[in-house]
């Protein structure tokens, strides 16, 4: 385990603050990786066919600062970072807001350093295919003078995954607030039934004495509110861990077993890394509609409709279900439990579910150090195109095959 560093923690804050500018129409977040942006546009595109938008509104707590934990491998640091906020999720058809909801959350983010890389990108680079000299960066959208695309790692610090979970952590000042809330709320209930019980007495023709009456509902009432701060916070808290029981159980020893299988074949091997990746493909397939010509979909179909989902957010936590290594392959079954917000008869519903997910790569290959910038050439007609986010020629339509370079889904299946 090691600190985390200003760097990282700057990346992160800066990754939840673009997310929330892009919720509410600005540019998508510079400080995640591709495959973020890629997820996020389609999310956007989702959102928009529907008439939708999504909104997130955060707000910092007091005394919830940044936290995180990191790990390294012998290619990646992985920094899990967390804030704690005040965040609110709305969704709005129009001007008229469907669906809300409130929660003191985590807003968790990994930032993937690569280990010895220090670039920005504003670095020249020589055009493998033309000797041509650009930016790393411009040679991200092809190279400007051959048109040449390349596969290319990110420029890291990233951050490659994120997701939300509730906080039942409160400070100081939040308790209070709360302590006084139930206590309010005990008296005047307390009072009310006082004055009736009181009214009914005077019906009897018994006097009636109206200060010592409100005495009583108030010490009575203040009582009884006091008492159900600590019963609602630990009812809250069970409920919770009610609910993520189940997905413990299902999920613990996954980390071990996955690490394991894959750091034999690649001993930089990094395991939030390799959630990271799953996330983005889940991500991918969920919100886009066609996945005919999608490199990260290895079949040759449309593949199941996921229409309805327009927010999915990682639960934090997978369960690995089977595992193969096939010819070089390796296929593994991996249960992803989802948050859903899904669009059903004009309605926002908020929905648990689990994906199943078969995904498989070649662990022959050896792994790039370092940063890698690969030429995309088409083995039928020799064409450059992006690989990464096109799976067919453009020219000739034949398959580039990204099982060769990353891992991609074989099959999908929701429950
Ligand atoms: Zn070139
Ligand atoms: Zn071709």
């Amino acid at each position: 385990m090691f600190d985390v560093t200003d760097k990282e923690k700057q990346v992160f804050t800066g990754f939840v603050n673009q997310l929330v500018k892009w919720s509410k129409g600005g540019e998508t977040p510079t400080n995640g990786n591709q495959d973020t942006a890629y997820y996020l546009n389609l999310q956007k595109e989702r959102l928009q066919k529907k008439g939708l938008r999504l909104q997130y509104d955060l707000r910092e707590r007091e005394n919830f600062e940044v936290h995180g934990t990191t790990k390294r491998s012998n290619k990646y640091t992985c920094t899990m970072a967390w804030q704690s906020f005040f965040k609110k999720t709305s969704i709005f058809q129009g001007n008229k807001r469907i669906y809300q909801h409130k929660d003191n959350e985590l807003v968790y983010g990994i930032v993937t350093s690569m280990n010895q890389s220090e670039m920005t990108g504003e670095e020249t680079y020589v055009c493998p295919n033309c000797g041509g000299v650009s930016t790393i960066n411009q040679l991200f959208k092809g190279c400007p003078y051959c048109e040449t695309r390349f596969t290319m790692e990110d420029l890291y610090p990233k951050v490659t995954n994120h997701f939300f979970l509730r906080d039942y952590g409160q400070n100081e000042k939040e308790m209070k607030a709360m302590t006084i809330k139930y206590v309010l709320i005990g008296m005047v209930i307390c009072c009310i039934i006082m004055l009736f019980l009181g009214l009914m007495d005077t019906m009897k023709g018994r006097e009636f004495n109206l200060s010592s009456r409100i005495f009583k509902g108030c010490l009575i009432g203040g009582f009884y509110g006091l008492l159900a701060v600590p019963l609602s916070l630990f009812f809250g808290i069970l409920k919770d861990a009610i609910k993520t029981l189940p997905i413990l159980s299902r999920t613990t020893g996954t980390k071990k077993k996955i690490t394991e299988i894959l750091s034999a074949y690649d001993n930089t091997f990094s395991y939030d890394h390799f959630v990271s990746r799953v996330l983005a493909l889940l991500k991918m397939i969920v919100y886009s509609y066609d996945r005919t010509d999608m490199p990260a979909y290895d079949k040759p179909e449309k593949g199941p409709d996921y229409s309805d989902i327009v927010e999915s957010v990682y639960r934090g936590a997978m369960a690995l279900k089977n595992h193969t290594v096939e010819n070089g392959y390796c296929y593994l079954e991996l249960e992803v439990i989802m948050v859903d917000l899904c669009l059903k008869g004009g309605r926002i519903k908020r929905v648990e579910e689990s994906f199943f997910m078969v995904i498989c790569k070649n662990i022959e290959k050896p792994e790039n150090f370092g940063f890698s910038i690969k030429k995309v050439q088409c083995k039928g007609c020799g064409a450059s195109f992006d690989a990464t986010r096109i799976k067919h020629c453009p020219h000739c339509r034949s398959e580039y095959e990204l099982k060769e370079d990353d891992w991609v889904v074989l099959s999908i299946w929701r429950q």
